[in-house]
């Protein structure tokens, strides 16, 4: 393959525009790459902007600045107990889960708050001035770390639950939601976006390592090159019939995902060799059959039709 077939070139290309994606490119171009994200609506923002925008991070920076300990051990066990109770043995060292699903969480705690903390640094988040310190006497003014007391864990009643408060960080006051802000973000850091461009193939040498993108452009097939890597955030699949009945349990009607959660990346994951894991867990939601089987977007607002 000679270069002069490719129609984008980047050092780095993301597929999705919804918080995932956004947060890969934002880093990637504040440390220096260049980044072009793909997204197949034709808006940004995919489920993360029809969400609720609350992110769940513990021992975030609101709760230190009040000086609220969120222990590691007891907010692992917490989160094992609530994400895996099938599996969940207090006194285990894994607290009875498979290594590597122990080791998601312990990542998950453990980048979760260094996450909010860089993405506000490089601009990404509703920020704190440079020079504004966090300070315990009015936490309000910490931008995205603002956490809403009033809004407990899931499970605050568990015993496991140490913090059951404060988990819940938000946009401050006044602070655009979340989309919003990492789009500005990216814009600032010279992310080019693309919309209307679905990812349908990983280009991969003869190594089998990532080196760009077929995707499809309305009729057109074009031909992306990364230079260093390519990130897949391209969110679920609950608007694929097919995937649905394979991989959720029971009778799944609709959704409230965005229309371009079709699980493009299950198929070119696969394709490439990836495993797959924990793809039966979904946030469960009751609708009436009958309003779900005309509006498979159960969210009820229209969004860019994928
Ligand atoms: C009503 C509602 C409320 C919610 N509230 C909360 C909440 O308060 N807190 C919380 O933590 N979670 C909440 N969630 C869940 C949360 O929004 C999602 O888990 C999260 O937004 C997923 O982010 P993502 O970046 O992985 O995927 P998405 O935001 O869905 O982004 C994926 C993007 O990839 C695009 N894409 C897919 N395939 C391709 C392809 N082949 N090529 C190019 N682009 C592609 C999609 O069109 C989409 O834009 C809520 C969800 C809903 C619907």
């Amino acid at each position: 393959m000679t270069d002069d077939i490719f129609d984008h070139e980047a050092d780095v290309l993301v597929v999705g525009s919804g918080g995932a994606a956004f947060a890969a490119a934002v880093t990637a171009a504040a440390e220096g790459a260049s980044v072009i994200m793909f997204e197949r609506n034709d808006a940004v923002g995919g489920t993360t902007a029809l969400s609720g925008g609350t992110a769940w991070i513990p021992d975030n920076p609101s709760l230190r600045a009040q000086g609220q300990v969120d222990d590691r051990d007891d907010a692992l066990r917490y989160m094992c107990r609530m994400s895996h109770p099938q599996w969940y043995c207090d006194g285990h060292p894994t607290f009875g889960l498979p290594e590597d699903s122990y080791g998601l969480i312990e990542a998950f705690y453990d980048n979760g708050s260094r996450a909010v903390e860089y993405l506000t640094s490089v601009g990404g988040l509703d920020v704190v001035a440079d020079d504004a310190v966090p300070d315990p006497s009015r936490p309000v003014d910490l931008g995205y770390g603002v956490t809403l007391p009033e809004m407990p864990d899931y499970g605050a009643e568990l015993p496991e639950d140490k913090v059951p408060n404060g988990r819940h960080c938000t946009p401050g006051p006044g602070a655009p939601a979340i989309i919003e802000q990492l789009e500005l973000a990216a814009r600032k850091h010279g992310v080019e976006v693309l919309l209307e461009h679905r990812a349908v193939r990983l280009l991969q040498n003869a190594e089998r390592a990532a080196v760009g993108l077929e995707l499809r452009y309305r009729h057109l097939t074009v031909l992306a090159r990364a230079r260093q890597a390519v990130v897949f955030a391209s969110g679920g699949f609950a608007h694929d019939s097919e995937l649905v009945r394979r991989y959720l349990p029971g009778r799944v009607f609709g959704s409230c995902s965005t229309a371009g959660a079709r699980g493009d990346f299950v198929r070119i994951g696969v394709e490439a060799g990836a495993l797959l894991g924990n793809m039966g867990n979904a946030w469960w939601k009751q609708v009436p059959v009958e309003i779900a089987l005309q509006v498979t977007l159960t969210a009820g607002r229209v969004d860019p039709v994928g």
